[in-house]
């Protein structure tokens, strides 16, 4: 009768109750049906858990007024609450965006990153940015199980700006981290992209567009010159290179032609790329914010013309911040990327050094002071990561938002994000700027869910380390 319900955590063990649950009175727990638009299936939701089933419509009732549906989801329902509290709650930073520089040689429209310290601020000099990782690594190598390593990512504005410094602390601290450069790729010769490979850095290329003409609307340099052709450039010579993938920032400019970019992404080879919607932080930003119905619906047609393009050419290209949408349901603590969870990772998973050593619980809050946590050469990590600054941001849980609170998608979506909230609404408990498409994308997830369709949109063995804990397949 119920169809399958299922979730999967990368737990060992678990607390297992036996008592069958109440729902929806006194202190039972929360279930509630959701549309997902799907013809036979509606998804019953416990918000609370995000435990989650698919029943076909006729059925509903028994979810409600049966016993065996709720007695089996009584004995999970513990395990299940365990987990998303650990991912809410339990974790602890293992990455860093680092921002060895505040200058960039671009002038797109929506950086985050205010434009007189793209236009004239400062590098981080070699030696500060190599002291900030011998701080970074005193931290991590107590603060995180031995052997595994943290992520430094570098990021922007641009960080090939300082390259030599930024490539003499990976070779330097190739044992010791994981490294990451995301960056505006217009700077990277042959043998930069050599160094890169070798060092097994992951890449991340930001391109928004599937030609110069809309390319050259958002992202240009200061004179106004586009910078399509050289990005393309080093796409191309990054060739069949796995670790790298191409961030898409969906704005106004672009968002009719996201079908348009993930041919053309496919087409280059793209292994995998993020369609994220502007964040509107900063002023800019919200001057090209694409309309909600206008992008979730560019968005799902673009999903959908992934999955032909991987039925006719069996090669997959990602589009990760979907994925990440999909992992978020069917095995919620292997997600990768941090937004789509409240509180968001920012502060707690991951922290930002700006380019003068200053600490901010994401880089997205670079444009805002009030968030500065302390500075990592003055002050030390801890303490940024106790300050009441970087509070304000991990302690933001959805349960306190307007709307979000009685939300039964909340730990799907995580009302993102924070910064964005603060800048535009002037309140951090303020839902972000996308709500709507929010709703749009994980009713979607969860279509291709009941079509059987989810492997074609993830990653290949997303479920390693993950094991099921509960699968109900009839009453
Ligand atoms: S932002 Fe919207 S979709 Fe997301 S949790 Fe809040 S109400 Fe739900
Ligand atoms: S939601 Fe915003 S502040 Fe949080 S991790 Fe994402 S970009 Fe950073």
């Amino acid at each position: 009768m119920v169809d399958y319900a299922n979730a999967n955590v990368s737990s060992e063990d678990g607390i297992f109750s036996t008592t069958a649950i109440q729902v929806n009175t006194g202190t039972g727990s929360t279930l509630l049906p959701v549309d997902i638009g799907h013809e036979d299936y509606v998804a019953v939701i416990d918000p609370d858990t995000a435990f989650w089933a698919l029943v076909r419509k006729e059925n509903l009732s028994d979810v409600f007024c049966g016993e065996e549906f709720l007695k089996q989801y009584g004995e999970k329902q513990r395990l299940l609450f365990d987990e998303i509290k650990t991912l809410r709650f339990g974790l602890k930073p293992s990455a860093v965006y680092f921002n060895p520089t505040e200058r960039c040689n671009l002038n797109c429209t929506y950086c985050y990153i205010p434009e007189k310290l793209r236009q004239s601020g400062s590098h981080m000099s070699k030696n500060d940015l190599l002291r900030a990782l011998e701080i970074l690594h005193e931290y991590f190598d107590s603060n995180m199980p031995a052997g595994r390593k943290a992520e430094i990512i570098f990021h922007g504005s641009e960080p090939m700006l300082n390259k030599e410094a930024v490539f003499e602390a990976i070779e330097n601290f190739k044992d010791t981290f994981n490294f990451g450069v995301q960056t505006n790729g217009t700077l990277l010769d042959e043998e930069d992209i050599e160094f890169l490979k070798s060092h097994d850095v992951a890449v991340g290329l930001s391109l928004d567009a599937h030609n110069e003409l809309i390319s050259n609307k958002t992202r240009k340099t200061w004179s106004g010159k586009g910078i399509f052709k050289k990005v393309l450039s080093a796409i191309e010579h990054l060739g069949s290179y796995c670790n790298f993938n191409v961030i898409c920032t969906v704005t106004s400019e672009n968002v009719c032609y996201l079908s348009d970019i993930v041919k053309f992404f496919h087409d280059l080879n793209v292994p995998a790329c993020m369609l994220n919607p502007i964040r509107c932080t900063q002023p800019g930003a919200r001057t090209i914010k694409p309309s909600e119905e206008a992008f979730g619906r560019h968005f799902l047609e673009a999903l959908e013309y992934s999955y032909d393009l991987y039925q006719q050419s069996g090669r997959k290209l990602v589009v990760v911040n979907f994925a990440n949408i999909l992992i978020s349901i069917l095995a919620p603590l292997a997600r990768k990327l941090m937004c789509d969870i409240s509180p968001c990772g920012g502060g707690r998973c991951f922290f930002a050094v700006a380019a003068d050593g200053s600490l901010f619980p994401c880089s997205e809050f670079i444009g805002l002071p009030e968030f500065k946590g302390g500075n990592i050469f003055d002050d030390g990590i801890d303490a940024a990561l106790e300050s009441e600054a970087f509070r304000k941001v991990t302690s933001r849980i959805v349960e306190s938002i307007r709307y979000c609170e009685k939300c039964a998608i909340r730990h799907f979506c995580g009302s993102p994000c924070p910064a964005e909230a603060y800048s535009m609404k002037g309140d951090i408990l303020r839902r972000g700027a996308f709500c709507e498409f929010y709703e749009s994308q994980v009713r979607y997830a969860f279509r291709k869910i009941a079509e059987g369709k989810e492997e074609a949109f993830m990653w290949d063995n997303w479920d390693q380390d993950t094991e099921t804990v509960l699968k109900i397949s009839s009453l």
